[in-house]
């Protein structure tokens, strides 16, 4: 049987590139060593691995090599970004502002924040997804300490202007973290450019392995962060243990590779992913979530009314997708994401959420839209006639 991965976890396999080079790094012969025992030749052998992967990871963000602390994913660097610099920063303030739709990883350290007591505002994105610079504006006190705003919204995949937020914070003297997790290496972001204090990556959103990524810190003036962990003081003290050699020069190829292939890969992927939604918008009652234009290439998410218990379609054996991230459908709630942009519970669980990566292809997704067609037919055939 055929079977068509469209679920995010599913379409960004390791590129086969990059497992050769974490190869390179494993094995008798391979720059196994410790990174940090430069005092022999295996040792400055690794180490030259990672120091190449933190300039390929820099570049593409427009940092320099020493901005990079290696973490263990974007969650990590999420949680050190928002720890860290509340912790670090709390006698100047404690008031932090962010928005309803971040990542669990952002949203969570915010709630954990407000219990040991920081004040946190959450904005309500508009109906297509968009945070505006002016909701960023109102919220600021002079308490404000750090402001949280995710690059490319991981279900839906709008894009905020977190540069227009960046220079705001920047003339406020406030700090700005960026998840940029779904976004780098697939679209510019740029941390001079966008005056981003913080931003986190991770390398498994860019065919890279899981298990790795990355916190960037601004340049000048250095900023101060409270580590989560505490041992060898690697990673100048922020982030103690020893570096995987083999994950991060695996993180630097696919980041190379991405800023290589970002635009090729960008338009597409773009094409495929407007095919596809229009073969599915061609159906009645189907609705896209998030700004029609200002998006990632590689994410839709439609509402297919009438497909109520979305879970049947997904439970198709031939068809991989998903309702909401990965991280949230393990539970039947409705997506927060899409109730915040004022979907009902009923639309928000009747929701398709649909990636598509650089193994995508254009079979792919004439596959996937006729089944979904099939079944968006015969699941509406059966549901009760007040919602066909
Ligand atoms: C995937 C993702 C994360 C978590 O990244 P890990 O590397 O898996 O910890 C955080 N934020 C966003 C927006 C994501 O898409």
């Amino acid at each position: 049987m055929t079977v068509v991965y469209l679920d995010n976890a599913a379409t960004t396999p390791v590129d086969p590139r990059v497992v050769e080079t974490m190869l390179e790094c494993c094995g008798p012969s391979g720059d196994f060593a410790n990174p940090s025992s430069v005092g022999h030749e295996p040792g400055r052998r690794a180490r030259a691995r990672v120091e190449q992967a933190r300039a390929e990871v820099a570049r593409v963000v427009g940092a320099a090599p020493e901005q990079v602390i290696w973490t263990s994913g974007a969650t990590e660097a999420d949680n050190l970004a928002l720890f860290g610099a509340a912790r670090f920063h709390r006698a100047k303030g404690r008031h932090l502002v962010t928005s309803r739709t971040e990542h669990p990883a952002v949203l969570d350290c915010c709630r954990q924040l407000e219990r040991e007591g920081f004040e946190v505002t959450y904005l309500k994105p508009g109906p297509d997804g968009i945070v505006q610079p002016s909701q960023v504006e109102a919220a600021l006190k002079p308490e404000t300490i750090l402001v949280s705003l995710m690059h490319v919204q991981n279900e839906i995949g709008v894009v905020q202007d977190v540069g227009a937020v960046g220079r705001l914070c920047r003339s406020r003297g406030v700090l700005l973290h960026v998840d940029a997790a779904q976004g780098a290496g697939k679209l510019p972001i740029d941390v001079e450019r966008d005056c981003i204090d913080l931003l986190a990556l991770t390398a498994h959103k860019v065919h890279g392995p899981k298990g790795v990524g990355a916190l960037v810190l601004r340049r000048e003036p250095r900023l101060g962060l409270v580590p989560m962990l505490f041992g060898g003081g690697q990673e100048r003290g922020l982030r103690s243990g020893t570096i995987p050699t083999h994950q991060v020069a695996g993180m630097g190829r696919a980041f190379a590779i991405a800023a290589d292939e970002m635009q090729a890969d960008a338009e597409r992927i773009s094409a495929l992913r407007l095919a596809l939604y229009e073969s599915i918008a061609a159906l009645p009652n189907v609705e896209l979530n998030g700004h029609p234009t200002q998006r990632a290439p590689g994410i839709l998410s439609v509402t297919v009314d009438g497909v109520e218990g979305e879970s049947r379609l997904h439970a198709r054996a031939d068809l991989a997708i998903a309702s909401g991230s990965a991280c949230a459908s393990a539970h039947a709630e409705p997506s927060y994401v899409l109730r915040a942009l004022g979907r009902s519970d009923r639309l928000a669980q009747s929701t398709l959420r649909l990636s598509l990566g650089r193994f995508t292809t254009r079979e792919d997704v004439q596959y996937a839209a006729s089944r979904i067609a099939v079944e968006v037919a015969r699941l509406r055939s059966i549901a009760p006639v007040a919602l066909r």
